[in-house]
Order: C-alpha cells, then structure tokens, then sequence
C-alpha cells in the first residue's frame, strides 16, 4: 500500500518523457506466491526531450532480482532499486536494452491492481498505475511500446493462457508440467492497456466479418460451467462492432477479440487492448439470474470497452488529466449505441437522472473538480461521475452545436489526426473547430470550470408586437480552487408551443431562423427575442437535456402541466412531470420541518392519470413518469439543512396518494402488462416489465393488503428475476410478514450464485427502517460475506450509504460510524474500493446541524488514523477542506 505523502501531480508541470520505449518483451512465469516477470525493454532517449537525463523507472512493491544492460549484468554502484523507483543514473545516451526481473506475489495483491488471482484465475489491471506492480517501468500514458507477451504456468493449474494481440505461438514445455503461450500485439500501446489472464476457464466462440470483409474470432471466457449465461454479451459485443463501423467507420483491426469474465475486479471493466476484462456482472446473464437492468448494463458496458478500441486505445490520452478523452467520449459513443438499440427518449432521460444524481451532486459538494482536473494527489478518485458523465455532455453539446455532420467531420479528423497518438484535450476540441470553422476557445471552459451552471429563464409575449422574448441569465457557483468563474457556451434547444400543442417555428429578430432549434448563449445575461409568434406560447426549454445545467424558469404550474401533456419533446414531457413533483415534495418537506402539514397537488395526479392512459405512450416511458424523483434527488434540490427523514416522509406520503387516487388504472396496467410466455431481455419487453412493477409498488405504497398478497404471489411465482426482484423489493419496503419469509427464501433458491445474492445483501442493506443497520452488522458477519470482493462490500456496504438515506444518515450517526469502520478495515486490502466508500461522505455539508456534525466527526476519526492510503487520505481531506 502506497501510505507515503506523495506531491500532488499537477497539469501545468507536464514534461514529455526523456525515454522512450520501443519494444517490451514479457517472460512471465505464473505461480501463485512467486510469479517470475522478465522484461525486456528496447530503449532510446526521447528527440523531443530536452537534456540528456537519468532512466527512472516506476515501481510499486517491487522486488528486483536481476538487471542487465545490453546482455551484461549491471554493476551495483550504476543504479538504485527501491520498491517503488529503479533509477540508473548515467545510461548511454543511446538506444539500449534493459532486462529486469522481478518476483511478485499475485496471491498477496489483495488490492486487485497489478498482478493477481480473482479466485483460482490469475489476471492483471493495469489502469491507471498498475504496471508498475508487475515490473519496473515507464508507467505513463505517452510511453507507447509494442509490446510480445509469453505466459507459461502449471497446465493443469492454468490451461488457458492469454495476452494481448494475436496469438504467435503455443506448446508444452518438455520435460515439465507446464505450458506456454505466445501473444504479439502490433499496435504500440501505454502501459494501462497492458493484460494477461491464466486460468481454467470455460468460453463461447463466434465470428464477426468486418466492414472490409476481415473474419474476425470472438470469444467469451467464463469460469466453466457459465458458459449458457454469456450470450447476450456475445450478441451485444457483435451489435457493438457493427454499430461502430456505422456510426462512426470504425473497423476492429486485430484478428481476435477476447473479453474474460472475472469474480473480483475493483471498476466495471477494463478496455485492454484485444483482450477486456469484465467484472463478472456484466458479462453473465440468465433470465432466472438477471434483471432487465442487468442486461441493459451488460449491453452498455461491453458497447463502452469496444468502443475504446479507437477512443482510448489507437488514440490514447497524453497524461491522466486528459482522462475525459477517452472516458466522456466513449461514454458518449455508448449512450447513443443504446439509444439506437432501445427507446433514444427513454434513454436520455435514464441518463440523465444517473447525471443528477451522482455527477450534480459531486459538482455541488467539496468533491467537486474540473472535467479535465489540474491537479490531483491519487488518480484512482478521479474516475467520477464528473470525468465520465459530465465528459459525455460535453461532448454531446459539441455535437448539438455542431449539428450531425459537423459532428462526424470532427471525429474523421480526429481518428485521422491522432491515430496512433497520446493525445490531449486541446487536440480533440481542435479537430472538430478545424473541420467546422467554429470557434470553441469558449467552449473549452466547460473542461476547465466545475459546477453545474444555472440558468434562469423569463418568459414573456407581447401581443401587440407578437414576439415573445426569454430573458437569460447564467450564473456558476465557486467551487474548490474556483472562487471566480467565467461565462459559459450553453446550447439550449428551445421550443415554443402554441397552444394547441404545435411546435411554432423560431425565429431571431435579426438573426432569422434558429438552427436545429438551439440558441448558443454566450454571456452572463442575454435576450432571446422570437417574432411573428401568434399567440402566447408555453415555452419548452432545454430540450432534450441539451446542456448539463440547472434551470429555473418562470413556468406556471399549468404551464407545467400543459408541457406533461403536449411537448412534443418527449424528455420535457418528462421533466414537466418532475418539476411539478419536485415542488410539491420540496414544498412538503419545508412544511414537516416547520411543523405544518403537507399540501397535496391534484393538477400533478391527473397529469399522471392522463400519461397512465395515454396509448400512444411507450410503457417505458410512462414507468419514467411515474417514478417519482428521489430521496437523493430532492435532497438535492433542497441543497441544504437537509434532513433524510423528513424526505422519506414526504415522498412516501405522495407515492401513497398516487397509489390511493391511480389505484384502478393502476390495477389495470398491472394485468394488462403481465405477460405470458417465455422471457425475453429486449426493450419493448423490459419497458412492460418496468411499468407493471411500477404499478406494483405504487399499489403497495398506498397501503393496501391486496397489493402486498399480489407482490407476495408475483415473487413466488416469478419465473425471471426482473420479476422477482421487483417484488421483493416492493415487499421489503414493508414491515410485513411476507418480507422475511421471501428474503429467507431468496437466499435458499440462490445460495450458490454469488451475483444473485449480492441482489440478496443490497435488498436488506435499503429497508428503511430503524433495526437496518443492526441487520446489516450482522449481515457483515454471515459466512458470504467477505471484504476480499469487491462487488460484496459494493453490494451491503455501497447499498446501506447510498440506498438507504434515512438509515446511513441516522440522527444519532452511527450509520456514519458502521461506514468509517468498515472503510479503515478496508483500506488495510483494498484502498480504491475503500476510497469509493469513503466518497458516500460527499454531500456532509448540505446536512442539517445535527447530522452535519456527527458526519464531520466520523470524517475526522477517519482523517485521524494510523496509517490510511493515498487513495482515502485524498477523498477524506478534500472532503473536510473549508468551503
Ligand atoms: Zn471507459
């Protein structure tokens, strides 16, 4: 663990590397405590860097066993080898060739980085710094090697063996037990893309023939036995290559393609170049074991990891401060697969509730950091929802200021431009300023400066003149290092109903006709005047979500309602719904702390009740509109002296009126959408699911005891798990008898499947209820339970501190406690998992007093141990850092 106070890195100070490296040659030996690595480097100083310089190469726990300099062993006085350094302080200032061995310990790394063994398989990770725990290094981004990889091992401990590229050669070893592979990956690539899997694994098999005619060989590899549940992947993974070819001329360049599954991996995912490795859960999906939602996490993350073959892995970033190159634009790139596979409007409004929901309040909290940092003390806590979420809008903005084709004329030239580059940042934004003739200095704010801007909008008509003029203003809040702030680029797409629900056509005084319905604001104030406009319009403003703010507008309750009805943008449709809502719940809470009772709005019922019955409405749609925003969404909108009680209360209250005041429509899509007939994971069948057992729990919320004996049946007599997942977790909310009886039973049907009964932990882990943290100490003693899996801790201790807002954020703060315990228990094994944790703490400040101090308080007993990593010392002083 790497506890040394090391300097923060910082943008400004960056300097090309004074080496460069040509080749890696890779010997490595597996055994489970005593893995031998031989690495053989081809060096030569770097033209572009300035003086001739000393080699320092970056370890991390390494222990050296031998170095040599062109084939003779290197006397002991020309270097040093540290751990973490091996530094030669004289190397000829020519090309050369080092060869170092190391032994490392995969069985040891418990921190899932470098080289180690998720169950019996050994496999590496090597983002962001990793391979510097395997060998001694050039461990940057803009080092880019070619590098040939040869894996032996046992070969009946590890029968397959795999790197990146394609596979050269492969035999026995005479005279051993062991076997040996050979794999070349021709395309230069940094450290971070570097991977290796042994192990006995099971694998399907499939072919995809590129657009170029190239048969390309496909293959899944699972522990055996799982074989039937990689499928789908499979089927994602070839709409994937398709869709790149389509969308964006992309064409698969090695002549494999190999994702491996693995049980224990700290992230999602990991773009290794030809060779991904998948945390297990989204790879492995059965009807009986996944629900919709998994499948549809399943198709996104394996369209993400094969959509970094060109965004991230032909053209990589310079330094991790470009980490938004690849992550915001490979977001981006699978948020529009999806919205092609499924409903685009369902989509984005999917999208953009998970960007409210983590990244908005990320930007508002002392967590808050530019898209592009400029500063940082641990890498690790920069994969955010910030870096990628927020990266993604802005690269969506480009493309709605841009329209479609300039678009995809700034991605031609980037691909052009860049392949085979570490690129930055400023060589992306280029491009696309370069193929348009656009100019984006401005732009470019929107890397430099966090937090979220808001926007105010006046609406008002003149009858007489017959225009209609929005009256803007934009406004950034400072954030931690930004106290001042400049005006932003905002692409707002606006519309104006007539009322009779048609869109009226805009256009500018003296500036005609508005492009693609998007008027691009520049300054702190602006008006937009709309002329020939023949009647007062309701105004339909940032449609589409077209740019990641926070809007007020000066829209009418009925206004609101009217847009719920007839906008026809389906996603204000949407949000009209949620800004009504959001009020109420606003309203009421202020009303329960205060001491006086909750209003009710009978104008957002039956705007429910008119989406309920709308036929022309998708049914996942319609699931959207029901769902109510969140504990977390209104505390957010509330932004301070927050009490999770008090938010519980008032959101409860309201899903129970729906409920109460739609219960017979409600009935009535609950029978009408259940269907019969086997399982099936596509859209349309999920969106039926997803509105019925919305229907479901907005019966249950309302109290009745016919909707509980109906959740009951449903998650006894479910034969896919969206079904009874859904069910369960509709009864778990109730202290009812069926609760326990199913939670007892869910644990016997799926004891032996690890990915199902994290389902099982998770579910407990949300009860909002008072005896919830008891349940889930002991939930963390039961015998599954383990700190050893990631995916475990996410699923009991991840779930309790951000599922369970009333019962992580307890008045008497021993939720904080049971997190602070567990994240310093952690920290010894897994500091990134434990630093994730730890970031549960970001919103203590919006808190009221009484939590906010017990919050503050468990940061500092944090803050106050003996030894912490790098990792949650960063989360936990940026967090406490005055505001
Ligand atoms: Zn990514």
């Amino acid at each position: 663990m790497r506890t040394d106070q090391d300097q923060p890195v910082r943008l400004a100070d960056y300097q090309p590397p004074s080496w460069l490296v040509d080749t890696v040659a890779l010997d490595v030996s597996l055994h489970a405590t005593a893995t031998r690595v031989r690495a053989t480097l081809k060096l030569k100083p770097n033209p572009a860097a300035r003086a001739a310089a000393p080699l320092v190469l970056d370890g991390d726990g390494l222990a050296l066993q031998s170095i040599t300099l062109d084939g003779s062993p290197l006397p002991a006085e020309a270097f040093s080898a540290t751990p973490d350094r091996l530094t030669i302080a004289q190397p000829p200032q020519r090309p050369f060739t080092l060869e170092i061995e190391t032994l490392v310990d995969p069985t040891a790394n418990t921190q899932l980085s470098g080289l180690y063994r998720a169950g019996a398989t050994y496999c590496t990770q090597c983002e962001a710094e990793g391979f510097r725990r395997i060998t001694y290094f050039l461990d940057r981004p803009d080092v880019m090697a070619v590098y040939t990889t040869r894996v032996e091992a046992e070969k009946s401990e590890a029968p397959v063996l795999l790197a990146n590229g394609n596979l050269v050669e492969s035999g026995d070893i005479p005279g051993t037990s062991r076997h040996f592979a050979v794999w070349h990956d021709p395309f230069p690539k940094p450290s971070y893309l570097f991977a290796l899997v042994g192990g006995a694994l099971g694998h399907i098999e499939d072919s995809f023939v590129t657009m170029s005619g190239r048969r390309i060989v496909l293959r899944i590899y699972v522990e055996p036995g799982k074989e039937g549940r990689a499928g789908f992947a499979m089927e994602a993974l070839k709409r994937s290559m398709r869709w790149d070819e389509q969308a964006f001329g992309r064409e698969y360049d090695l002549d494999i393609f190999m994702i491996v599954a693995v049980s224990a991996f700290n992230m999602g995912a990991m773009e290794n170049k030809g060779l991904n490795v998948f945390n297990d859960k989204y790879v492995l999906a059965s009807p009986e074991t996944a629900t919709d939602t998994d499948y549809a996490s399943i198709d996104a993350i394996i369209a993400h990891e094969y959509f970094h073959n060109w965004t991230g892995d032909r053209i990589t970033c310079r330094d991790w401060f470009q980490l938004c190159l690849k992550e915001g634009l490979t977001v981006f790139r699978d948020q529009e697969y999806t919205a092609d596979q499924r409903s685009r409007p369902v989509k984005r409004i999917a999208d953009v509730r998970a960007l409210r929901a983590h990244q908005f309040v990320e930007d508002a909290g002392p967590l808050a950091h530019p898209v592009r940092p400029e500063v940082y003390r641990e890498i690790n806590n920069f994969y955010t929802a910030t870096v990628y979420e927020k990266g993604a809008e802005i690269v969506r903005m480009l493309k709605t200021m841009l329209g479609a084709q300039g678009f995809r004329a700034g991605m031609d030239l980037y691909f052009q431009r860049h392949d085979g580059h570490a690129a930055t940042v400023e060589d992306f934004i280029a491009c696309f300023a370069d193929a348009t003739g656009t100019d984006l200095s401005q732009f470019m704010r929107w890397y430099r400066q966090a937090g979220t801007p808001e926007l105010a909008v006046t609406m008002s008509y003149d009858a007489k003149a017959k225009t209609c003029t929005l009256d803007v203003t934009q406004m950034l809040r400072p954030t931690p290092g930004q106290p001042d702030k400049e005006p932003m680029v905002i692409p707002l797409a606006v519309g104006l109903l007539a009322p009779d629900g048609r869109d009226l056509p805009l256009t500018r005084a003296n500036a005609g006709p508005v492009e693609r319905g998007v008027a691009v604001l520049t300054r702190p104030a602006e008006t937009l005047v709309f002329t020939d406009v023949p009647e007062r319009p309701v105004a339909s403003l940032n449609r589409g979500f077209s740019a990641p703010i926070k809007l007020t507008a000066n829209l009418t309750p009925d206004d609101l309602r009217f847009l719920a009805a007839h906008d026809t943008d389906p996603f204000n449709r949407w949000q009209a719904l949620q800004t009504l809502a959001s009020t109420l719940l606003t309203d009421n809470v202020t009303a329960l702390r205060a001491g006086r009772s909750m209003r009710t709005d009978p104008g957002l019922i039956d705007a429910l009740r008119a989406i309920l019955a709308d036929p022309a409405l998708e049914p996942a749609f319609v699931a959207q509109a029901l769902a109510m925003p969140s504990e977390a969404d209104i505390a957010r909108e509330l932004g301070k002296d927050v009490d999770p009680d008090a938010i519980f209360a008032a959101r409860t209250a309201l899903r129970a009126t729906i409920g109460d005041a739609l219960g017979s429509p409600l009935r009535e899509a609950y029978r009408r959408l259940s269907d019969a007939g086997p399982y099936s994971p596509d859209a349309v069948s999920a969106g039926r699911r997803s509105l019925k057992n919305v229907a479901l729990d907005l019966l249950a919320a309302s109290g009745g005891s016919a909707a509980i004996a109906l959740a009951a049946r449903q998650y006894h007599s479910a034969d896919n798990m969206t079904d009874r997942m859904a069910s369960i977790t509709t009864l778990s909310q109730h202290p009812v008898r069926e609760r326990q009886a199913a939670i007892d039973d869910f644990y016997r049907r799926f004891e032996s499947d690890p990915l199902v009964i994290d389902k099982w932990f998770a579910l407990q882990a949300a009860i909002p209820e008072a005896s919830t943290l008891e349940r889930v100490r002991e939930l963390s003693r039961h015998p599954a339970f383990s700190l050893g899996n990631p995916n475990r801790v996410r699923s009991l201790v991840g779930a309790f501190a951000q599922a369970n807002q009333t019962q992580f954020n307890r008045p008497d703060g021993a939720g904080y406690v049971f997190l602070g315990d567990t994240v310093l228990a952690l920290d010894q094994r897994n500091p990134q998992v434990a630093s994730r944790l730890m970031t549960a703490f970001r919103s203590w400040r919006a808190l009221e007093a009484g939590r906010r101090a017990k919050a503050e308080a468990e940061l500092r007993r944090v803050a106050a141990a003996a030894s912490l990593s790098t990792d949650v010392r960063d989360i936990v002083e940026r967090s406490l850092a005055p505001a």
